[in-house]
């Protein structure tokens, strides 16, 4: 232990990681570090920055409880508003000084009780506990096309846009129909020369508006924060009561009620019978993530842009080539092609009790104890770990749960009333046989491809309502956990 007695390590500056700091220093711990890979803090929001990027959820929900913002500027914010904010947030509650930025975390050894990390740049230190907030969506996932590599033109990932790249004018290609790809078209459909969407799989669409919360809002937010806690409040019942209830099951009445206005904005805003043909899902409402936009149909229907949904045969210098032999020509193409949500720390090395690496604990799907811990990886927390709620969530309101409970963990170990804290196997045995009893009551496993499913066919997400969430996170079941 260190003159102070405890020291942490927080993996990842993004929202999560900021926030783990925030927390850190409001319990009295002054002895911690957040290591940064990158050279800049926002995680997520500093990789995308794709033009249209946006998040579908509601503004004054996807924020820290402790950190509202009366600056909001429209219900649905902008991606550079939430960097904005995150970035506001570090320097306001002074976390910025503990970020280590270029330090990769890229192996992790628990030796004699302590955590040893290390990267590139060799050894980082020795941490009594390590909170991982190394996010969901981060590892960017490129199409497996024969050819990718030959493209001439400008070929990138959406999380890691070209804004060298010259679209005016341009013919551009995106591959994938995921929530990046649907906000990405509209956005640049009146700037090119043309744009072929190439969709492997249809997507349901939910048409919500995005308008703007005009000045008079924002100063009455300013003035009165009480009503913002209170639009957070409803906001949270709301959602949990009935789009986090219905994709678990327990709200068949609000599962009907979104699949109808799926259906009704397909067949109200799409006006070619061909074209809905093309774009109708063959799966349920709710089984991918569900999309949010009231600008990608009115878009696809530009006289230039295309759905191409013939599959892709290989990518050629000058453009994609189908597999009815077409050759679309294109000077950019984007691969909106989504992220690994299974790999969580890895690919960094993580060797916990008696040589125990994640990689073998893992072999054969990712197990946590309620998302947050795993046995034989003593003081050894994740956030956004297996089976959070992910998808159409507020992940700030999942990762807050998550620290509370991490908090309360900690602190067992800081008044030493245990040295290793790790969840019993036994106890993370039953709650993972009941999470996978559980996933069949869900519309995730209805039928569909998509990334809430790993390799192994486990589903990432939490099957039950977010109110269990936060119930099963309120205070750790000592019993549950070997402490030693
Ligand atoms: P995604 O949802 O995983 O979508 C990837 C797309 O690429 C899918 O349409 C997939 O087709 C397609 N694809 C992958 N490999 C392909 C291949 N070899 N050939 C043809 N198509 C291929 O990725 P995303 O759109 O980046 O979104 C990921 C997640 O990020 C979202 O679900 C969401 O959680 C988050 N996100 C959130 C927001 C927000 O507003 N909050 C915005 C953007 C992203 P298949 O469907 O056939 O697999």
């Amino acid at each position: 232990m260190t003159e102070s007695g405890f020291r942490v390590a927080v993996i990842g500056a993004g929202a999560s990681g900021i926030a783990t700091g925030i927390a850190l220093m409001r319990a009295g711990i002054e002895d911690f570090a957040i290591l940064e890979k990158a050279s800049d803090l926002g995680g997520t929001w500093r990789d995308n920055s794709y033009p249209g990027l946006s998040c579908d959820v509601p503004s004054h929900l996807y924020r820290f409880s402790f950190a509202p913002n009366p600056d909001w500027t429209s219900h649905y914010s902008p991606g550079a508003e939430i960097q904005a904010y995150v970035r506001k947030v570090a320097r306001d509650f002074d976390v910025e000084r503990y970020i280590r930025y270029d330090s990769e975390v890229t192996r992790a050894v628990f030796e004699k009780g302590r955590w040893r990390l290390s990267g590139a740049q060799g050894e980082l230190g020795l941490f009594d506990a390590v909170i991982s907030a190394t996010g969901v969506l981060h590892h960017p996932v490129y199409p497996d096309i024969a050819g990718l590599d030959r493209f001439a033109g400008s070929c990138f990932h959406s999380s890691r846009w070209d804004h060298g790249a010259d679209l005016r004018g341009a013919r551009v290609g995106i591959i994938g129909t995921g929530s990046t790809a649907i906000q990405i078209l509209p956005a640049i459909v009146d700037e090119v020369a043309h744009v072929s969407l190439f969709q492997r799989t249809a997507q349901w669409i939910f048409d919500l508006p995005n308008p703007e919360i005009p000045e008079e809002k924002r100063a009455r937010f300013r003035d009165h924060p009480e009503e913002m806690d209170a639009l957070y409040a409803h906001l949270a019942a709301r959602f949990n009561a009935t789009f986090a209830a219905a994709v678990v099951g327990e709200n068949q009445a609000a599962l009907a009620e979104v699949t109808q206005a799926c259906k009704d904005n397909l067949a109200n805003n799409v006006h070619d019978p061909d074209l809905r043909a093309r774009l109708t899902p063959d799966y349920r409402v709710g089984c991918k993530r569900l999309i949010v936009s009231d600008r990608f149909y009115p878009a696809i229907q530009k006289p230039n842009a295309a759905l191409v949904d013939t599959a892709i045969d290989r990518i050629e210098p000058g453009g994609v080539r189908t597999v009815d032999g077409i050759l679309h020509p294109l000077d950019v193409l984007v691969c909106a092609t989504g992220f690994d949500p299974h790999a969580f720390v890895r690919p960094m090395t993580v060797i916990g009790r008696d040589g125990l690496s994640l990689e073998r604990a893992w072999a054969e799907g990712n197990e946590a104890y309620r998302s947050v811990a795993i046995p034989d990886f003593p003081n050894f927390f994740l956030l956004g770990g297996p089976n959070s709620p992910i998808g159409n969530f507020s992940f700030l309101m999942t990762i807050e749960t998550q620290l509370a409970y991490v908090m309360q963990l900690l602190e067992l170990l800081r008044q030493g009333r245990a040295r290793e804290v790790a969840p019993s196997h036994a106890a993370t045995r039953a709650f993972n046989a009941e999470l996978k009893a559980s996933m069949s009551g869900t519309v995730w496993v209805t039928g569909c491809r998509s990334w809430y499913i790993d390799r192994n066919g486990n589903v990432a997400s939490w099957p039950w309502t977010f109110e269990r969430f936060q119930a099963d996170l309120e205070r750790p079941v000592l019993a549950d956990f070997d402490m030693r």
